[in-house]
């Protein structure tokens, strides 16, 4: 059965444009319908009827306008427990008026609800994963994948893989050999490409996710967690193209806020 994954926000811990700057990417970024604004990264897997979100960060009411999305997701999965991943949690059951059912692993789980919420049970059902372990909701199968990011031995973070398709890990620096095994097969990897050229440790640059990607075998690579560091859409783009190119890799899409990928 057919699957799309809808990218609601594909930016960094701070959204583009950034105030009061006047640089060619935030500059781009005012224009309507550019693809250099980013949101705080999300995503939505819809199948049939079958709607999830991959986080929520503080855009997740505009995202969720744009997106139509005017009933609860059939469930939410966190990565980890940074703001721009978490930091709309509050919102999400005010929103959508009902319950809402949040997987997410154990310290993301309490780090988002000593930090994000005063009342962590109000309209929220919680499920604990354990990465490795898959479950499986409405017929469509998560597996929940441990991967580096953080430092802050608070934080853990998880990448995710749907059905055997689709690999989502939008925040991350290295991939254990525990995923990259589990990941064999899948024929999408959306991943973390924050950087295009300066090394930051908590991030991939995109050269090293596009690396990630033909390793894996994929069939195709997408970039999110796009950082202010890149320059406006159309050039970036023109950019990571001809890197792929450049290290043999699969074809690598630059991804902008509002992609609608078919799978
Ligand atoms: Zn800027
Ligand atoms: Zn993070």
């Amino acid at each position: 059965m057919e699957m799309e994954i809808i990218f609601l926000g594909t930016g960094p811990a701070e959204r583009i444009p950034r105030l009061g700057h006047n640089d060619p990417t935030c500059l781009d970024a005012h224009q309507t319908g550019s693809r250099s604004r980013r949101r705080r990264s999300s995503a939505l897997i819809v199948q049939g009827n079958t709607r999830l979100l991959f986080d929520c960060g503080p855009d997740i009411i505009e995202q969720a306008a744009i997106a139509k999305l005017n009933k609860a997701p059939d469930a939410i999965f966190l990565t980890h427990g940074h703001s721009d991943a978490v930091g709309g949690i509050a919102d999400v059951h005010k929103i959508w008026n009902q319950p809402v059912k949040i997987f997410a692993d154990a310290k993301t789980i309490k780090h988002t609800q000593n930090r994000f919420l005063i009342n962590p049970r109000e309209n929220i059902l919680w499920t604990r994963l354990i990465p490795g372990k898959p479950v499986v909701i409405k017929g469509l199968k998560i597996t929940p994948l441990r991967v580096d990011h953080a430092f802050d031995e608070r934080i853990t973070t998880l990448g995710f893989k749907i059905q055997e398709r689709l690999a989502y890990i939008s925040d991350t620096r290295a991939l254990p050999i525990t995923a990259s095994r589990a990941l064999e097969g899948v024929t999408t990897l959306v991943i973390d490409g924050t950087q295009i050229s300066q090394l930051i440790p908590t991030h991939l640059t995109a050269e090293a996710a596009i690396k990630i990607g033909k390793e894996l075998g994929v069939g195709q690579i997408i970039l999110t967690q796009i950082g202010h560091e890149y320059p406006p859409y159309k050039i970036a783009a023109k950019k990571i193209s001809a890197l792929a190119k450049k290290l043999a890799a699969p074809k690598t899409i630059l991804a902008y806020d509002g992609l609608t990928v078919r799978l």
